[in-house]
């Protein structure tokens, strides 16, 4: 165990909207901030917008008057960098600009204290890059807070090759002491949730580009997988111009890993001027800030009479109660577990295309829910050999048990276990790669993009060898090495083997 340092006077220096956001949490945690930015208008119009939110909550009784203005008063503006000489930590919130943020730094150097923190909010510049351009790189850190600092609850702290155990041990402390879930990495590409996240928007983009389903219908069978937002609407919130920058960033800074690759799709949405929500288009278009979507179309059905369930179906959380509420006649049957619906075999992906795994015959494969009987949709990639009658008939079986059916084509994977599947194996390259813990990584993305679970415990529930086996058959589909397992998930799913 390191001791923490003291900190009480902290400084923000850059207040745009992260430097804002960050001296806010810094005060309503009873610190003294200096807030500094090189355009002191910059710093006045960010105080002025401060108080008048403060007045806002006031009016509707969310905050009294003397703690409105303790608030406001514990936030000072700074006229030049030398008033910044008393703080116990410095929070860099300017330009994504490696050179001027070393510069920066090199200059804080010569007028801090020796046991003053330095900090940086970058979001993809390295930290052992900024600490090159200082005498004492050990002092300085990432203290990585996510848009709106006030409401995001993650922090990520990062470390560079020189950054000291004892300051990133008083960051973690403090982040924890202003009411965040602090979590530790170690400074490489993307920290951990721009890195973990990729495979989440890179995969519905692929799915996109091999012509799966639309936007919306990715989107819809992403949220009913458990997830807050389907990629579709999510990047065009943030910006498709944004979301692909980063993607180009993480891609670029990792040597060209075909992981990470950025996607023709999104680029193109980039050439078009389709940014998303602030252009007025990007997947989807949008009117008065709402996104025009159309009614998915109803899948025809036309309900069998009698449908063949074979083999055991209760390693699926909720498919035997599911089966259960068919009204029709249901056979049971051994083997390995497939549904046989008017002459359709119906299963779960297993990272084959159903035209592969089943060469001339009519299958569908199911795509993955966490709990069969309470989600809202189920999905079902249709192999070539479906006749639009058998579709017809595997359609009306579900919308039997009360679900609402999407249709892709026959894309290996499905989206929502190959999705998690690659998330999966993004995190164990993280814990193999010691960029953080395992515990850290499902914090990050639970607090960092509200995941409804970590990826690791995740994995854990739906089988690390199941996700395994779909990433070695996607693997030899594609020929491609962006499929290929982390070596620390063929650990973990030899570990679940043996247990
Ligand atoms: P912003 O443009 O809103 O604000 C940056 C501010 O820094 C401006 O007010 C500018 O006047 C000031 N500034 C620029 N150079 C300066 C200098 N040399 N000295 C002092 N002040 C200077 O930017 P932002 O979105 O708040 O981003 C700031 C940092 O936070 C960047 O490193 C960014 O990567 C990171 N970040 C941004 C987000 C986000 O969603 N916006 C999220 C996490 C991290």
């Amino acid at each position: 165990m390191t001791e923490n340092i003291r900190i009480d006077e902290v400084a923000v220096i850059g207040a745009g909207t992260m430097g804002m956001g960050i001296a806010q949490v810094a005060a309503q945690a009873g610190h003294l901030v200096l807030l500094y930015d090189a355009n002191p208008a910059q710093t006045a119009r960010a105080l002025e917008d401060f108080a008048s939110r403060l007045a806002g909550r006031v009016t509707r009784g969310k905050l009294s008057e003397p703690d409105a203005s303790a608030l406001r008063a514990r936030i000072r503006p700074a006229e030049s960098l030398s008033e910044l000489a008393g703080a116990d930590l410095v929070v860099e919130a300017i330009i994504e600009r490696l050179d001027i943020k070393q510069q920066l730094f090199a200059e804080l150097e010569g007028i801090c204290g020796d046991r003053c923190i330095l900090a940086s909010n970058t979001s993809s510049i390295s930290i052992t890059a900024i600490g090159a351009a200082l005498s004492r790189p050990e002092r300085l850190a990432g203290l990585h807070f996510f848009n709106p600092a006030p409401v995001m609850k993650l922090v990520e702290v990062i470390s560079g090759l020189a950054t000291e155990p004892a300051v990133r041990d008083t960051l973690l402390a403090l982040a924890r002491d202003w009411g965040k879930v602090a979590v530790h990495a170690s400074s490489t590409p993307g920290f951990i949730v721009n890195r973990i996240a990729r495979p989440y928007y890179g995969e519905t983009l692929r799915a996109l580009q091999e012509g799966c389903g639309s936007p919306q219908l990715l989107d819809t069978l992403m949220r009913s997988g458990g997830f807050p937002m389907g990629a579709c609407e999510l990047t065009d919130l943030i910006g498709q111009d944004v979301n692909f920058a980063v993607s180009s960033s993480v891609y670029r800074a990792f040597h060209d890993e075909p992981r990470y690759r950025p996607s023709l799709v999104q680029q193109a949405l980039v050439d078009a001027g389709r940014f998303g929500r602030k252009s007025g288009q990007g997947f989807f278009a949008y009117q008065g800030g709402k996104a025009v979507l159309d009614t998915l179309p109803a899948p025809a059905e036309r309900a069998p009479a009698r449908v063949v369930v074979q083999g055991d179906w209760s390693g699926l959380k909720g498919a035997e109660a599911l089966l259960a509420r068919f009204p029709g006649e249901l056979e049971r049957r051994d083997g390995s577990p497939a549904l046989l619906i008017d002459g359709v075999r119906v299963e779960l992906t297993d990272g084959r295309s159903c035209a592969l795994r089943h060469p001339g015959q009519a299958a569908m494969a199911l795509d993955w829910a966490d709990d069969y009987e309470a989600v809202s949709h189920i999905a079902l990639g249709v192999s070539e050999y479906c006749s639009d009658q058998q579709v017809a008939a595997v359609t009306g079986f579900f919308q039997r048990l009360d679900k609402q059916v999407l249709l892709l084509s026959d894309h290996p994977g499905m989206l929502v276990l190959r999705t998690l599947a690659m998330l999966v194996n993004e995190a164990a390259e993280a814990c193999l790669h010691r960029v953080a813990s395992a515990e850290d990584i499902d914090l990050a993305m639970r607090f960092g993009v509200n995941y409804p679970k970590g990826p690791v415990a995740w994995g854990a529930e739906v089988g690390y060898r199941r996700l395994l086996s779909l990433l070695d058959n996607l693997r030899a589909l594609y020929g491609e090495e962006k499929y290929r397992p982390s070596l620390q998930l063929r650990h973990w799913a030899s570990a679940e083997a043996a247990a």
